[in-house]
Protein backbone atom coordinates (compact mmCIF):
# COMPACT_ATOMS: atom_id res chain seq x y z
CA UNK A 1 0.00 0.00 0.00
CA UNK A 2 1.30 3.38 -0.72
CA UNK A 3 1.63 5.66 2.43
CA UNK A 4 0.79 9.37 2.17
CA UNK A 5 2.22 12.12 3.64
CA UNK A 6 -0.56 14.17 4.69
CA UNK A 7 1.42 17.26 5.09
CA UNK A 8 3.34 16.95 1.96
CA UNK A 9 -0.60 16.89 0.03
CA UNK A 10 -1.73 19.45 2.22
CA UNK A 11 0.98 22.20 0.94
CA UNK A 12 0.59 20.73 -2.34
CA UNK A 13 -2.94 21.04 -2.27
CA UNK A 14 -3.17 24.85 -0.81
CA UNK A 15 -0.47 25.76 -3.65
CA UNK A 16 -2.11 24.41 -6.57
CA UNK A 17 -5.99 23.26 -6.07
CA UNK A 18 -8.84 25.69 -6.37
CA UNK A 19 -11.75 23.54 -4.57
CA UNK A 20 -15.35 24.12 -5.02
CA UNK A 21 -17.95 25.56 -2.86
CA UNK A 22 -14.82 26.98 -0.58
CA UNK A 23 -13.95 29.58 1.60
CA UNK A 24 -10.31 30.22 0.20
CA UNK A 25 -8.75 31.74 3.24
CA UNK A 26 -10.20 29.68 5.78
CA UNK A 27 -9.13 26.73 3.83
CA UNK A 28 -5.51 27.74 3.65
CA UNK A 29 -5.22 28.26 7.14
CA UNK A 30 -6.66 24.76 8.06
CA UNK A 31 -5.81 22.39 5.36
CA UNK A 32 -7.74 19.54 3.54
CA UNK A 33 -8.73 16.00 4.53
CA UNK A 34 -7.76 13.89 1.85
CA UNK A 35 -9.47 11.05 1.40
CA UNK A 36 -7.40 7.93 -0.24
CA UNK A 37 -9.64 5.22 -0.81
CA UNK A 38 -13.31 3.95 0.29
CA UNK A 39 -15.41 0.58 0.54
CA UNK A 40 -18.94 -0.19 1.31
CA UNK A 41 -20.40 2.89 3.15
CA UNK A 42 -16.83 3.65 4.64
CA UNK A 43 -14.13 6.47 3.48
CA UNK A 44 -10.46 6.45 4.29
CA UNK A 45 -8.20 9.75 4.51
CA UNK A 46 -4.67 9.83 4.06
CA UNK A 47 -3.85 9.69 8.23
CA UNK A 48 -4.95 6.09 7.92
CA UNK A 49 -8.72 7.36 9.79
CA UNK A 50 -12.28 5.41 8.88
CA UNK A 51 -15.68 7.33 8.59
CA UNK A 52 -18.87 6.09 8.30
CA UNK A 53 -20.30 8.06 5.17
CA UNK A 54 -23.59 8.79 6.02
CA UNK A 55 -23.44 11.51 2.92
CA UNK A 56 -23.16 8.92 0.07
CA UNK A 57 -20.68 11.33 -1.08
CA UNK A 58 -22.08 13.81 -2.44
CA UNK A 59 -25.83 12.21 -2.61
CA UNK A 60 -24.23 10.00 -5.29
CA UNK A 61 -22.81 6.95 -4.05
CA UNK A 62 -26.50 4.73 -3.89
CA UNK A 63 -24.55 1.52 -4.70
CA UNK A 64 -21.66 1.97 -2.23
CA UNK A 65 -18.13 2.26 -2.89
CA UNK A 66 -15.84 -0.36 -3.90
CA UNK A 67 -18.13 -2.54 -6.95
CA UNK A 68 -15.36 -3.67 -9.36
CA UNK A 69 -18.18 -4.32 -11.62
CA UNK A 70 -18.27 -1.13 -12.41
CA UNK A 71 -14.13 -0.46 -12.79
CA UNK A 72 -14.28 -3.86 -15.34
CA UNK A 73 -17.03 -1.93 -17.51
CA UNK A 74 -15.57 1.18 -17.91
CA UNK A 75 -11.87 -0.94 -18.58
CA UNK A 76 -13.54 -2.69 -21.66
CA UNK A 77 -15.14 0.21 -23.26
CA UNK A 78 -12.27 2.16 -23.12
CA UNK A 79 -10.32 -0.55 -24.65
CA UNK A 80 -13.10 -0.93 -27.14
CA UNK A 81 -14.30 2.46 -28.13
CA UNK A 82 -13.13 5.22 -25.35
CA UNK A 83 -14.41 7.65 -27.06
CA UNK A 84 -16.82 9.28 -30.05
CA UNK A 85 -19.63 11.69 -29.93
CA UNK A 86 -23.20 12.11 -30.70
CA UNK A 87 -23.35 14.33 -33.10
CA UNK A 88 -24.15 14.37 -36.96
CA UNK A 89 -26.62 11.45 -36.43
CA UNK A 90 -24.10 9.23 -35.20
CA UNK A 91 -24.06 6.87 -32.02
CA UNK A 92 -22.32 4.43 -29.90
CA UNK A 93 -23.78 1.24 -28.18
CA UNK A 94 -23.88 2.68 -24.29
CA UNK A 95 -25.01 5.37 -24.67
CA UNK A 96 -28.23 3.54 -26.91
CA UNK A 97 -28.38 0.86 -24.00
CA UNK A 98 -28.48 3.40 -21.44
CA UNK A 99 -31.35 5.49 -22.78
CA UNK A 100 -33.36 2.36 -23.19
CA UNK A 101 -33.01 1.39 -19.71
CA UNK A 102 -33.82 4.46 -18.74
CA UNK A 103 -36.95 4.69 -20.02
CA UNK A 104 -37.91 1.45 -19.01
CA UNK A 105 -37.49 2.36 -15.18
CA UNK A 106 -39.28 5.92 -15.79
CA UNK A 107 -42.33 7.23 -15.72
CA UNK A 108 -44.52 5.90 -18.82
CA UNK A 109 -44.24 9.15 -20.22
CA UNK A 110 -40.36 9.13 -20.40
CA UNK A 111 -39.06 8.23 -23.29
CA UNK A 112 -36.23 10.11 -25.08
CA UNK A 113 -32.96 10.94 -22.66
CA UNK A 114 -30.60 14.39 -23.45
CA UNK A 115 -27.16 13.62 -21.91
CA UNK A 116 -24.58 15.43 -20.43
CA UNK A 117 -21.67 15.12 -17.85
CA UNK A 118 -23.69 16.70 -14.97
CA UNK A 119 -26.81 17.98 -12.96
CA UNK A 120 -25.90 21.51 -13.99
CA UNK A 121 -25.08 21.31 -17.24
CA UNK A 122 -28.41 18.92 -16.90
CA UNK A 123 -30.46 22.46 -16.53
CA UNK A 124 -28.83 24.26 -18.75
CA UNK A 125 -29.95 22.07 -20.95
CA UNK A 126 -33.61 22.27 -19.33
CA UNK A 127 -33.39 26.13 -19.85
CA UNK A 128 -32.59 25.99 -23.32
CA UNK A 129 -35.11 23.22 -24.23
CA UNK A 130 -38.05 24.58 -22.94
CA UNK A 131 -37.46 27.59 -24.32
CA UNK A 132 -36.90 25.88 -27.83
CA UNK A 133 -39.89 23.70 -27.38
CA UNK A 134 -42.32 26.67 -27.05
CA UNK A 135 -39.76 29.20 -29.81
CA UNK A 136 -40.71 26.11 -32.56
CA UNK A 137 -44.67 26.49 -31.36
CA UNK A 138 -44.59 30.34 -32.66
CA UNK A 139 -44.28 31.42 -28.79
CA UNK A 140 -41.04 33.04 -28.42
CA UNK A 141 -41.90 34.91 -25.74
CA UNK A 142 -43.33 32.20 -23.47
CA UNK A 143 -39.67 32.14 -21.93
CA UNK A 144 -39.91 32.40 -18.19
CA UNK A 145 -38.61 30.08 -15.88
CA UNK A 146 -40.32 29.76 -12.44
CA UNK A 147 -38.44 28.49 -9.48
CA UNK A 148 -38.45 28.44 -5.86
CA UNK A 149 -36.35 30.20 -2.98
CA UNK A 150 -33.61 27.84 -1.61
CA UNK A 151 -33.94 25.55 -4.71
CA UNK A 152 -30.75 23.84 -5.30
CA UNK A 153 -30.20 23.16 -9.03
CA UNK A 154 -26.43 23.38 -9.99
CA UNK A 155 -23.62 25.92 -10.07
CA UNK A 156 -23.50 26.83 -13.89
CA UNK A 157 -24.95 30.34 -14.94
CA UNK A 158 -28.19 28.27 -15.77
CA UNK A 159 -28.15 26.37 -13.12
CA UNK A 160 -27.06 29.17 -10.50
CA UNK A 161 -30.31 31.05 -11.95
CA UNK A 162 -32.65 28.56 -11.56
CA UNK A 163 -31.70 27.80 -7.66
CA UNK A 164 -32.73 29.75 -5.05
CA UNK A 165 -29.77 30.01 -2.94
CA UNK A 166 -28.98 34.14 -2.19
CA UNK A 167 -25.03 33.59 -1.64
CA UNK A 168 -25.06 32.22 -5.32
CA UNK A 169 -26.91 34.85 -6.59
CA UNK A 170 -24.92 37.80 -4.64
CA UNK A 171 -21.99 36.90 -7.06
CA UNK A 172 -21.46 37.06 -10.32
CA UNK A 173 -24.88 39.11 -11.56
CA UNK A 174 -27.00 35.88 -11.21
CA UNK A 175 -30.00 35.22 -12.00
CA UNK A 176 -29.93 35.51 -15.66
CA UNK A 177 -33.07 36.84 -17.54
CA UNK A 178 -36.82 35.56 -17.04
CA UNK A 179 -36.10 33.25 -14.27
CA UNK A 180 -38.90 33.97 -11.07
CA UNK A 181 -38.30 31.93 -7.64
CA UNK A 182 -41.64 31.79 -5.72
CA UNK A 183 -41.52 30.48 -1.71
CA UNK A 184 -40.84 26.56 -0.89
CA UNK A 185 -42.82 24.57 1.23
CA UNK A 186 -40.25 24.84 4.37
CA UNK A 187 -43.09 24.23 6.92
CA UNK A 188 -40.52 23.90 10.29
CA UNK A 189 -39.12 27.46 9.52
CA UNK A 190 -42.02 28.86 7.49
CA UNK A 191 -45.28 27.56 8.59
CA UNK A 192 -46.35 29.87 11.11
CA UNK A 193 -49.44 29.33 12.59
CA UNK A 194 -51.00 27.37 9.27
CA UNK A 195 -51.77 23.80 9.81
CA UNK A 196 -48.85 21.74 7.86
CA UNK A 197 -52.11 21.49 4.88
CA UNK A 198 -52.98 25.11 4.88
CA UNK A 199 -49.07 25.40 4.11
CA UNK A 200 -49.04 23.21 1.73
CA UNK A 201 -51.82 24.72 -0.49
CA UNK A 202 -50.43 28.10 0.02
CA UNK A 203 -47.32 27.40 -1.29
CA UNK A 204 -48.06 25.38 -3.90
CA UNK A 205 -50.62 27.68 -5.14
CA UNK A 206 -47.72 30.41 -4.82
CA UNK A 207 -47.16 29.08 -8.04
CA UNK A 208 -50.22 29.76 -9.57
CA UNK A 209 -50.62 33.38 -8.13
CA UNK A 210 -46.88 34.03 -9.98
CA UNK A 211 -48.23 32.25 -13.54
CA UNK A 212 -51.01 35.27 -13.20
CA UNK A 213 -48.83 38.05 -12.19
CA UNK A 214 -46.48 37.05 -15.54
CA UNK A 215 -48.91 36.25 -17.82
CA UNK A 216 -49.47 32.41 -18.47
CA UNK A 217 -48.58 33.10 -22.11
CA UNK A 218 -44.85 34.08 -20.77
CA UNK A 219 -44.68 31.02 -18.26
CA UNK A 220 -42.44 28.14 -19.94
CA UNK A 221 -42.08 26.19 -17.46
CA UNK A 222 -41.72 25.37 -13.23
CA UNK A 223 -38.36 23.59 -11.98
CA UNK A 224 -38.47 21.68 -8.51
CA UNK A 225 -36.34 19.01 -6.95
CA UNK A 226 -39.51 16.54 -5.25
CA UNK A 227 -37.66 16.74 -1.99
CA UNK A 228 -34.73 19.75 -2.04
CA UNK A 229 -32.26 18.44 -1.12
CA UNK A 230 -29.00 20.75 -0.63
CA UNK A 231 -31.53 23.71 0.77
CA UNK A 232 -31.93 21.34 3.88
CA UNK A 233 -33.67 18.09 2.94
CA UNK A 234 -37.03 20.08 2.65
CA UNK A 235 -40.24 17.79 2.30
CA UNK A 236 -43.19 19.28 1.02
CA UNK A 237 -46.42 18.57 2.77
CA UNK A 238 -48.76 15.74 1.20
CA UNK A 239 -50.86 17.87 -0.62
CA UNK A 240 -48.56 20.46 -2.47
CA UNK A 241 -47.27 17.95 -5.20
CA UNK A 242 -50.43 17.33 -6.27
CA UNK A 243 -51.53 21.31 -6.45
CA UNK A 244 -48.65 21.91 -8.64
CA UNK A 245 -49.47 19.12 -11.11
CA UNK A 246 -53.48 20.81 -11.10
CA UNK A 247 -51.59 23.98 -11.65
CA UNK A 248 -49.17 23.43 -14.47
CA UNK A 249 -51.66 20.99 -16.71
CA UNK A 250 -54.28 24.04 -15.76
CA UNK A 251 -51.89 26.90 -17.49
CA UNK A 252 -49.85 24.59 -20.00
CA UNK A 253 -46.98 24.95 -18.40
CA UNK A 254 -44.21 22.23 -18.77
CA UNK A 255 -43.31 20.25 -15.38
CA UNK A 256 -39.57 19.52 -14.61
CA UNK A 257 -38.75 17.34 -12.06
CA UNK A 258 -35.05 17.97 -11.03
CA UNK A 259 -34.19 14.02 -10.01
CA UNK A 260 -30.66 14.77 -9.17
CA UNK A 261 -30.88 13.46 -5.88
CA UNK A 262 -34.33 11.63 -5.43
CA UNK A 263 -33.18 9.62 -9.05
CA UNK A 264 -32.46 6.12 -8.57
CA UNK A 265 -33.87 4.81 -5.60
CA UNK A 266 -32.95 7.54 -2.56
CA UNK A 267 -36.82 7.99 -1.84
CA UNK A 268 -37.56 4.14 -1.98
CA UNK A 269 -38.62 4.45 -5.60
CA UNK A 270 -37.05 4.91 -8.92
CA UNK A 271 -37.37 8.43 -8.79
CA UNK A 272 -39.03 11.17 -6.38
CA UNK A 273 -41.71 11.57 -9.07
CA UNK A 274 -43.02 7.99 -8.58
CA UNK A 275 -43.32 8.74 -5.06
CA UNK A 276 -44.72 12.04 -5.09
CA UNK A 277 -47.13 11.56 -8.01
CA UNK A 278 -45.15 14.22 -10.07
CA UNK A 279 -46.40 14.58 -13.58
CA UNK A 280 -43.11 15.93 -15.40
CA UNK A 281 -42.70 16.62 -18.75
CA UNK A 282 -39.06 16.41 -18.09
CA UNK A 283 -36.68 15.07 -15.33
CA UNK A 284 -33.14 16.39 -14.77
CA UNK A 285 -30.50 13.07 -13.94
CA UNK A 286 -26.90 13.29 -12.44
CA UNK A 287 -25.61 12.15 -9.28
CA UNK A 288 -27.35 8.32 -8.37
CA UNK A 289 -27.30 7.63 -12.64
CA UNK A 290 -23.62 6.69 -11.96
CA UNK A 291 -23.59 6.14 -8.85
CA UNK A 292 -21.00 8.97 -8.55
CA UNK A 293 -18.66 6.19 -10.39
CA UNK A 294 -18.58 8.40 -13.71
CA UNK A 295 -19.07 12.16 -14.42
CA UNK A 296 -23.07 11.70 -16.09
CA UNK A 297 -26.10 13.91 -16.29
CA UNK A 298 -29.29 13.56 -18.59
CA UNK A 299 -32.16 15.23 -18.97
CA UNK A 300 -35.52 13.05 -19.81
CA UNK A 301 -38.04 14.31 -22.04
CA UNK A 302 -42.05 13.54 -22.38
CA UNK A 303 -43.21 12.32 -25.34
CA UNK A 304 -45.72 15.67 -25.06
CA UNK A 305 -42.41 17.22 -26.66
CA UNK A 306 -40.67 15.45 -28.28
CA UNK A 307 -43.36 14.57 -30.55
CA UNK A 308 -43.16 18.57 -31.35
CA UNK A 309 -39.30 18.35 -31.83
CA UNK A 310 -40.03 15.10 -34.52
CA UNK A 311 -43.07 17.24 -36.61
CA UNK A 312 -41.42 20.38 -36.50
CA UNK A 313 -37.77 19.74 -37.54
CA UNK A 314 -35.24 21.98 -37.91
CA UNK A 315 -32.10 21.79 -35.28
CA UNK A 316 -31.73 22.02 -31.41
CA UNK A 317 -28.41 24.28 -31.52
CA UNK A 318 -27.30 22.77 -28.37
CA UNK A 319 -24.98 19.58 -27.17
CA UNK A 320 -21.86 18.43 -25.35
CA UNK A 321 -18.40 17.24 -26.72
CA UNK A 322 -19.20 14.53 -23.83
CA UNK A 323 -22.83 13.93 -24.72
CA UNK A 324 -23.49 10.24 -24.50
CA UNK A 325 -19.67 9.35 -23.68
CA UNK A 326 -19.23 6.04 -24.16
CA UNK A 327 -17.40 5.01 -20.91
CA UNK A 328 -19.99 7.19 -18.60
CA UNK A 329 -22.87 5.63 -19.93
CA UNK A 330 -21.35 1.72 -19.61
CA UNK A 331 -20.53 2.36 -15.80
CA UNK A 332 -24.18 3.91 -15.91
CA UNK A 333 -25.38 1.27 -17.19
CA UNK A 334 -24.41 -1.29 -15.07
CA UNK A 335 -25.16 1.19 -12.10
CA UNK A 336 -28.23 0.58 -13.52
CA UNK A 337 -28.42 -3.24 -13.82
CA UNK A 338 -26.65 -3.74 -10.30
CA UNK A 339 -29.95 -1.68 -8.94
CA UNK A 340 -32.57 -3.74 -10.75
CA UNK A 341 -30.56 -6.92 -10.37
CA UNK A 342 -29.96 -6.82 -6.65
CA UNK A 343 -32.98 -5.40 -6.05
CA UNK A 344 -31.22 -2.43 -3.82
CA UNK A 345 -34.11 -0.31 -4.13
CA UNK A 346 -36.78 -2.36 -2.82
CA UNK A 347 -34.70 -4.16 -0.43
CA UNK A 348 -33.96 -1.02 1.16
CA UNK A 349 -37.76 0.12 0.79
CA UNK A 350 -38.28 -2.65 2.79
CA UNK A 351 -35.90 -3.90 4.99
CA UNK A 352 -34.14 -0.86 6.14
CA UNK A 353 -35.71 2.73 4.90
CA UNK A 354 -38.31 2.80 7.90
CA UNK A 355 -35.77 1.63 10.14
CA UNK A 356 -33.70 4.06 9.01
CA UNK A 357 -36.45 6.84 9.62
CA UNK A 358 -36.69 5.69 13.28
CA UNK A 359 -33.53 6.19 14.13
CA UNK A 360 -33.73 9.50 12.30
CA UNK A 361 -36.92 10.47 14.80
CA UNK A 362 -34.56 9.00 17.72
CA UNK A 363 -32.25 11.48 17.18
CA UNK A 364 -35.38 13.95 17.13
CA UNK A 365 -35.31 13.57 20.77
CA UNK A 366 -31.99 15.18 21.55
CA UNK A 367 -32.18 18.42 23.03
CA UNK A 368 -30.22 19.91 20.39
CA UNK A 369 -32.30 19.17 17.50
CA UNK A 370 -35.72 20.83 17.03
CA UNK A 371 -36.98 19.31 14.32
CA UNK A 372 -36.17 15.28 13.06
CA UNK A 373 -37.75 14.69 9.44
CA UNK A 374 -36.92 12.01 6.63
CA UNK A 375 -38.19 10.52 3.54
CA UNK A 376 -36.84 7.09 2.24
CA UNK A 377 -33.24 7.31 2.89
CA UNK A 378 -32.94 11.15 2.97
CA UNK A 379 -33.15 12.83 6.74
CA UNK A 380 -32.27 16.20 8.41
CA UNK A 381 -31.74 17.99 11.62
CA UNK A 382 -32.84 21.12 12.30
CA UNK A 383 -30.33 22.27 15.64
CA UNK A 384 -31.77 24.79 17.80
CA UNK A 385 -30.42 26.72 20.93
CA UNK A 386 -34.30 26.54 22.08
CA UNK A 387 -36.90 23.79 21.00
CA UNK A 388 -39.94 25.46 22.20
CA UNK A 389 -38.92 28.97 20.26
CA UNK A 390 -36.85 27.23 17.59
CA UNK A 391 -33.93 29.58 18.70
CA UNK A 392 -30.83 29.11 16.66
CA UNK A 393 -27.92 29.83 18.21
CA UNK A 394 -26.67 32.63 16.35
CA UNK A 395 -27.65 33.43 12.38
CA UNK A 396 -24.63 32.10 10.26
CA UNK A 397 -25.33 28.18 10.79
CA UNK A 398 -22.16 28.07 13.47
CA UNK A 399 -24.17 25.52 15.34
CA UNK A 400 -24.12 23.52 11.74
CA UNK A 401 -20.35 23.99 11.98
CA UNK A 402 -19.67 22.99 14.71
CA UNK A 403 -21.80 20.08 14.66
CA UNK A 404 -19.84 18.57 11.40
CA UNK A 405 -16.45 19.17 13.08
CA UNK A 406 -17.78 16.56 16.02
CA UNK A 407 -18.88 14.31 13.07
CA UNK A 408 -15.53 14.10 11.57
CA UNK A 409 -14.04 13.75 14.98
CA UNK A 410 -16.01 10.70 15.73
CA UNK A 411 -15.65 9.09 12.49
CA UNK A 412 -18.81 10.18 10.87
CA UNK A 413 -19.65 12.00 7.67
CA UNK A 414 -22.95 14.01 8.21
CA UNK A 415 -23.18 17.63 6.15
CA UNK A 416 -24.00 20.93 7.69
CA UNK A 417 -26.41 23.46 5.33
CA UNK A 418 -26.75 26.50 7.51
CA UNK A 419 -27.74 24.49 10.94
CA UNK A 420 -29.62 22.03 9.52
CA UNK A 421 -27.50 18.30 9.42
CA UNK A 422 -28.36 16.52 6.46
CA UNK A 423 -28.54 12.87 6.22
CA UNK A 424 -27.77 10.56 2.51
CA UNK A 425 -26.58 7.28 3.24
CA UNK A 426 -26.01 4.65 0.42
CA UNK A 427 -28.99 2.04 -0.10
CA UNK A 428 -26.81 -0.84 0.76
CA UNK A 429 -26.74 0.96 4.53
CA UNK A 430 -27.70 -2.49 6.75
CA UNK A 431 -29.49 -2.07 10.29
CA UNK A 432 -26.29 -2.46 12.17
CA UNK A 433 -24.92 0.24 9.94
CA UNK A 434 -28.16 2.33 10.88
CA UNK A 435 -27.97 1.48 14.36
CA UNK A 436 -23.71 2.78 14.42
CA UNK A 437 -24.85 5.60 12.92
CA UNK A 438 -27.33 6.72 15.30
CA UNK A 439 -24.29 5.75 18.04
CA UNK A 440 -22.37 8.19 16.36
CA UNK A 441 -24.40 11.49 15.25
CA UNK A 442 -25.66 11.06 19.16
CA UNK A 443 -22.58 11.51 20.67
CA UNK A 444 -21.49 14.23 18.31
CA UNK A 445 -24.78 16.01 19.27
CA UNK A 446 -23.37 15.80 22.69
CA UNK A 447 -20.24 17.17 22.37
CA UNK A 448 -21.91 19.73 20.19
CA UNK A 449 -24.46 20.67 22.76
CA UNK A 450 -21.69 21.10 24.99
CA UNK A 451 -19.17 22.89 23.09
CA UNK A 452 -22.22 25.37 22.04
CA UNK A 453 -23.42 25.79 25.87
CA UNK A 454 -19.86 26.74 26.82
CA UNK A 455 -19.26 29.14 24.18
CA UNK A 456 -22.92 30.44 24.98
C1 LIG B 1 -26.18 18.37 -7.16
C2 LIG B 1 -27.40 18.90 -7.79
C3 LIG B 1 -27.35 19.52 -9.04
C4 LIG B 1 -26.05 19.81 -9.74
O1 LIG B 1 -25.40 18.65 -10.12
P1 LIG B 1 -23.82 18.73 -10.47
O2 LIG B 1 -23.53 17.35 -10.95
O3 LIG B 1 -23.13 19.11 -9.21
O4 LIG B 1 -23.64 19.75 -11.50
C5 LIG B 1 -28.53 19.89 -9.63
N1 LIG B 1 -29.70 19.68 -9.01
C6 LIG B 1 -29.79 19.10 -7.81
C7 LIG B 1 -31.13 18.86 -7.20
C8 LIG B 1 -28.64 18.71 -7.14
O5 LIG B 1 -28.71 18.17 -5.93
Amino acid sequence: MRTYHTAQLRELDAKHYMHPFTDHKGMRENGARIITGAENIYIYDSDGNKYLDAMSGLWCVNIGYGRTELAEVAKLQMEQLPYYNSFFQTAQLPAVELAEALAEIAPTQMNRTFFGCSGSDGNDTVVRLVRYFWEIQGQENRNIIISRNNAYHGSTMAGASLGGMKAMHAQGGLPIANIEHIDQPYFYAEGGDLSLEEFGLQRAQALEQRILEVRPDRVAAFIAEPIQGAGGVIIPPDNYWPEINRICKKYDVLLCADEVICGFGRTGEWFGSDTFNIEADVMTLAKGLSSGYQTIGAVMVADKITAVLDSKGGEFAHGYTYSGHPVACAVALRNIQILRDEQIIERARDNTMDYFQSRVSALGEHPLVGEARGTGFLGGLELVADKDTKQKFDEDGGAGTVCRKMCLNNGLVMRSVGDIMVICPPLIITREQIDEFYHLAWASLDQSLASLKIAE
